[in-house]
């Protein structure tokens, strides 16, 4: 498994993943790796794609405990509000994003087992935030139109020093 975060605009970022459908040594390594990650990182979540991996699987560590969850579904949301999110894959970038505070989430864990929880606050906007990098979907993406123009703009993956302003 490759050492480095796949970072913006590596095109496995915006690929939609792939269900885990076996429940296997690949799947725990897989996990293995992303926990590595993350530790290494100092990060509150991860996904797949983030490492090289086109598949359905997510961790979020925003709890009491790591939570892996894959094949991960957001079945109901409840409230909304703003937070500023940054992404590992976005180095420097902080954005301002409105999402529901509390979800309902449904998947499986590391066996294969079903697995259903309710989450509010910081873990359910890490889970979210996981979610849609499944689906290719990234931060920048909840840019107004002339902000997303200004981070293409001004964007340098080598120079992580790019910060979007608030949103008035
Ligand atoms: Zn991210």
């Amino acid at each position: 498994m490759e050492l480095n975060i796949r970072t913006y605009p590596d095109p496995i970022l915006r690929e939609k993943s792939r269900p885990i459908t076996v429940f296997n040594e690949g799947v725990k390594k897989i996990a293995t790796s992303m926990r590595n990650f993350i530790q290494r990182l100092n990060g509150i979540g991860l996904a797949a794609p983030q490492i090289g991996v086109s598949e359905r699987i997510i961790l979020a560590d925003a709890g009491q405990k790591p939570i892996f969850i894959v094949n991960p579904e957001i079945v109901e949301t409840k409230a909304e509000e703003t937070f500023e999110e940054g992404c590992l894959s976005i180095p420097g970038t902080f954005i301002q994003i409105i999402r529901p505070s509390a979800i309902t989430i449904k998947g499986y864990d590391l066996e294969g087992k079903e697995i259903q929880f309710k989450a509010k606050d910081l873990l359910a906007r890490v889970i979210q935030h996981e979610v849609d990098h499944l689906d290719g979907r990234l931060i920048i993406d909840f840019l107004p139109k002339d902000e997303l123009l200004r981070f293409h703009l001004e964007y340098n993956p080598n120079l992580p020093a790019y910060q979007v302003r608030e949103r008035k």
